[in-house]
């Protein structure tokens, strides 16, 4: 069977400044697959380190995984080496130019020639797309035996790992006919929260069943993935542990696979018979969007109104000015003046406001950058809460708008 061996790249490693988490997770990516890890290797940051470590492992191992040294910053010597390593010379790939290009427009700054250079890449090895990030990942081939560098920070090697190299793995170098992933997605509790309180249920797993959990900032996704021979019945399998989960985390549950929040707040609703309106302001409108995506949302969705300016909250939603003056736009208290308004007017059980600000204004001063308030009232009672969101401009309205739901659901 498969012989793999994971080398991780950075002195930080080596003077014990971070631990290395990566490799144990790759280590029991691997395993799931059925390929055997026989070593793990941490080296510095120099060029000797990682050519020694390579020049030892290759002829040991069919796989080689490499993370870390991939950035733009001079400590970052990884990709040179690679390319010099197997005899490539670096040129520019257009589609990693242009994905980098797109994620600074995004983040609203300014590419420096730094930058740039992420998009260059070795002629000789084939280009694995970074989701998450700039620094691409690279595959190189020879004599049957794969090399693959990735970068070191975990979420950037998580996703890369989990949408293409996994599966190619699988196609490449698995020993098992049947693989089924099942994920369960939650919001607004740590990693290390949620394994405390499913560790009964991880421990009572079959071996042959594993349970991975892949945290972004606001959200944890559990994955739990079968390996196995007769594809129904492990299916079946993976599924009845799934739902064990789900049923723990319940109160954080945000999507089973393809029911995302907003069916799941949907189909609260509908219980119980309940309706709800909304005074959007940063969201844009993308929550009643989000909301009428779903089948039937007539049933429970009376309307949103965009009251994005701080004229359409006194305008539209009759926040007296002054109010807004005391208060400040961007706060609890106008968050929930703003869920009683859409309530009244709109004729709902259910009132959401939301306001905040997604990212820095070039014309206006307006901060603190990523606070949100959301409030939802309803016929007895108002909950208000503040988020600090982190990301670009969209992510956050893509994160608020779930937050939103999410808090309604609650
Ligand atoms: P960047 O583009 O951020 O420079 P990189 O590919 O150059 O990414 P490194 O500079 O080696 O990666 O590491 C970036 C960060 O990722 C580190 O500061 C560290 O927090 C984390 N990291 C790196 N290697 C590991 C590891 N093996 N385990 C866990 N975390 C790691
Ligand atoms: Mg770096």
């Amino acid at each position: 069977n498969t012989q793999a061996i994971i080398i991780t790249i950075g002195d930080e490693l080596l003077i014990g400044q971070i631990v290395d988490t990566n490799s144990a997770w790759i280590a029991q990516q691997l395993n799931i697959l059925g390929i055997s890890v026989k070593e793990r290797i941490a080296v510095g940051d120099t060029r000797d380190a990682i050519i020694e470590a390579l020049s030892e492992a290759i002829p040991k191992a069919d796989l080689i995984l490499l993370t870390g040294g991939l950035g733009p910053t001079s400590d970052d010597i990884t990709k040179p080496v690679l390319c010099s390593f197997f005899g490539g010379k670096l040129v520019v790939n257009e589609d990693v130019l242009a994905h980098v290009t797109e994620l600074f427009r995004k983040r609203n700054r300014p590419i420096i020639e730094r930058n740039m250079k992420q998009a260059e890449v070795p002629d000789n090895c084939r280009v694995i797309h970074n989701p998450m990030g700039t620094a691409p990942g690279m595959l190189f081939e020879q004599n049957g035996k794969w090399i693959v560098s990735l970068p070191g920070v975990p979420f950037e090697m998580k996703a890369m790992m989990t949408e293409t190299l996994l599966p190619d793995f699988a196609t490449r170098f698995g020993s098992t006919q049947a693989i089924v992933h099942r994920n369960i997605l939650t919001i607004g509790e740590g990693e290390s929260f949620l394994a405390e309180r499913i560790s009964d249920l991880e421990a009572a797993l079959p071996a042959h069943i594993r349970l991975a959990y892949l945290p972004s900032p606001m959200a944890v996704k559990l994955r739990l993935t079968g390996t196995g021979t007769d594809e129904a019945a492990l299916t079946k399998e993976v599924e009845h542990h799934r739902d064990l989960i789900a049923a723990r985390v319940q109160n954080r549950l945000v999507a089973l696979e393809d029911h995302p929040i907003e069916l799941l707040l949907a189909n609260a609703l509908k219980k119980q018979n309940l309706t709800i309106g909304l005074a959007e302001s940063c969201t844009g409108g993308y929550i009643g969007h989000k909301l009428t995506q779903i089948n039937g949302s007539s049933a429970f969705f009376k309307g949103g109104i965009i009251s994005y300016a701080t004229s359409a909250k006194s305008d539209i939603l009759g926040i007296p000015a002054a109010v807004i003056e005391k208060e400040g736009v961007v706060s609890e208290a106008i968050a929930t003046e703003m869920a009683q308004a859409a309530r009244k007017l709109l004729h709902s059980d259910i009132g959401i406001g939301i306001t905040g600000i997604l990212s820095a204004d070039p014309y206006e001063d307006k901060s603190p950058v990523g606070t949100i308030f959301i409030s939802v009232a309803g016929p007895g009672e108002i909950r208000a809460k503040k988020y600090q969101l982190h990301y670009d401009r969209v992510q956050n309205k893509e994160t608020a708008t779930q937050l939103a739901l999410y808090q309604a659901f609650e």
